[in-house]
């Protein structure tokens, strides 16, 4: 099939990839010129694991291309696919729909012949209809139906959950819209369950994951401030629950807040909606709340495991918002570093791959390390707060010699196995003792 891909990020970019490996022909589109340009030489703009390969392989073969030319990937395309941002408006924090509007307008002068318009964007409900009115409006000729198609990809994984996906979601009202939506996913048919429901459905079922999803994280956290206090362990506690089936034993890791592009975001972008529908989603705007304040709390630890010592270096392990992607929106540990700067803190930062994004917010004032071991050269203490498989593996006397005071505050517990008390760490982690 023919396909355009409106937006080439985190989403745009590894579900072209994906479909252009699957035989489609792809053209993904762009209006950011620098973007395209590093495309079209074959430089991958974002890190993500496999991505690489499969993306110089499908331009070799001539199934992948990349333009800034709305003209160029709409015009043949019997799908278009919307993958642009939506990100939260400053103010009210319901998703801000300028990005989705602009690409509708656009791409409605183009549509030539049956075209399938899904939105991959997580957009509010009613989405897909505004995007209907938008086109009618701008292009009355334009026969096409539209359809939502949430994206459901972690990012660090995408590539393995675009191909391996849980489900897919389809929300479509229009009976030949699904014919071509069932061709287009022919190749993951008795692979995942692919499950076709009303559009504002699959509109809700994006944001309703999403929202659960942080709030099963904001519980186990709020369990771990609870088992410091009373003497229970909360990886036992999660263990013991994560054996319930009902329960399951995913998202149950303590640690400094979630974050990323998405969670933060869907959650206000959900209760924003909770209000305006007249139904209030109290569970999510309890872990909203909840979510903001953790990272102030973890930022506290951290001062408070340095206090008494003058004008201490801290070394902090991890910018990414989680490992294996290069993403430092909305990062926990981007926003600890922060609160530790305002609190006047001398940190050098370490990173494995988001060095160069944290280095555009957080410029010179923060020191910058090449490895874990050299972040923590003289350090008063060492901060973990992305879980890199890397640091678990570290040698803890080699860490030792290289700091000048012992110190670990392992929020995303990743050292708490290799027992450093025993070896002459000062030890602080999440949800034990
Ligand atoms: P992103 O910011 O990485 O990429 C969006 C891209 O769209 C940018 O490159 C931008 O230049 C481009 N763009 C914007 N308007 C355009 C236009 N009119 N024409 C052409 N290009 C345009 O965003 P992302 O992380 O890929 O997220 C995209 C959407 O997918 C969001 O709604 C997000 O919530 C959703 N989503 C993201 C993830 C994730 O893990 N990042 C997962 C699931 C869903």
């Amino acid at each position: 099939m023919k396909i355009g891909i409106i937006g080439t990020g985190y989403v745009g970019l590894p579900t072209g990839v994906g479909l252009a490996e699957l035989g489609n022909e792809v053209v993904c589109i762009d209006k950011d010129e620098e973007k395209i340009k590093s495309l079209k030489s074959g430089k991958v703009t974002i890190f993500e694991d496999g991505l690489e390969d499969l993306f110089k392989k499908n331009i070799q073969n001539e199934k992948l291309k990349f333009t800034s030319s709305m003209e160029e990937g709409v015009k043949n395309a019997d799908v278009v696919i919307i993958a642009v941002g939506t990100p939260p408006h400053p103010v009210t924090k319901e998703a801000d729909m300028k990005y989705i509007h602009q690409a509708a307008e656009e791409l409605a002068q183009y549509i030539n012949g049956y075209t399938v318009v899904a939105t991959k964007s997580t957009v509010p409900v009613g989405t897909g209809d505004e995007i209907e009115a938008i086109i009618k409006k701008t292009n009355s000729k334009a026969e096409f139906d539209v359809v939502s198609l949430p994206e459901f990809l972690r990012e660090g994984f995408a590539i393995h959950d675009f191909f391996e996906p849980d489900r897919i979601v389809v929300g479509t009202n229009s009976p030949k819209a699904t014919e071509v939506i069932k061709k287009l996913y022919e190749p993951f048919e008795g692979k995942a369950e692919i499950l076709f429901v009303k559009r504002k459905s699959s509109e809700t079922i994006k944001y309703a994951s999403n929202a659960f999803l942080a709030m099963k994280i904001h519980y186990i956290n709020e369990m771990a401030d609870f088992c410091e206090k009373s003497g229970a362990d909360v990886f036992e506690v999660a263990k013991g629950m994560g054996l319930d089936n009902r329960i399951g034993k995913r998202f149950l890791n303590p640690g400094p807040g979630y974050g990323g592009s998405c969670f933060p975001k869907d959650t206000n972008a959900m209760a924003y909606m909770g209000k305006k529908y007249g139904a209030p989603l109290s569970l999510i705007e309890a872990t909203i709340r909840g979510n903001d304040l953790r990272k102030t709390q973890m930022a506290m630890r951290i001062i408070k495991a340095v206090e008494g010592i003058d004008n201490p270096k801290i070394a902090i392990w991890g910018l990414a918002f989680k490992n294996g992607t290069d993403d430092v929106r909305e990062s926990p540990a981007m926003q600890i570093v922060e609160q530790l700067l305002k609190n006047n803190a001398r940190l050098c930062v370490y990173d494995p791959k988001a060095v160069a994004n944290a280095k555009k917010i957080l410029g010179d004032k923060v020191e910058y390390a090449s490895s874990e071991l050299k972040a923590v050269k003289n350090a008063d203490a060492v901060a973990v707060l992305t879980e890199w498989d890397e640091f678990s593996k570290v040698d803890l006397q080699e860490l030792k010699k290289q700091m000048k005071t012992p110190k670990i505050v392992d929020l995303r517990n990743m050292l708490k196995e290799k027992n450093p008390v025993n070896m002459g760490f000062e030890y602080y982690c999440i949800g034990a003792n």
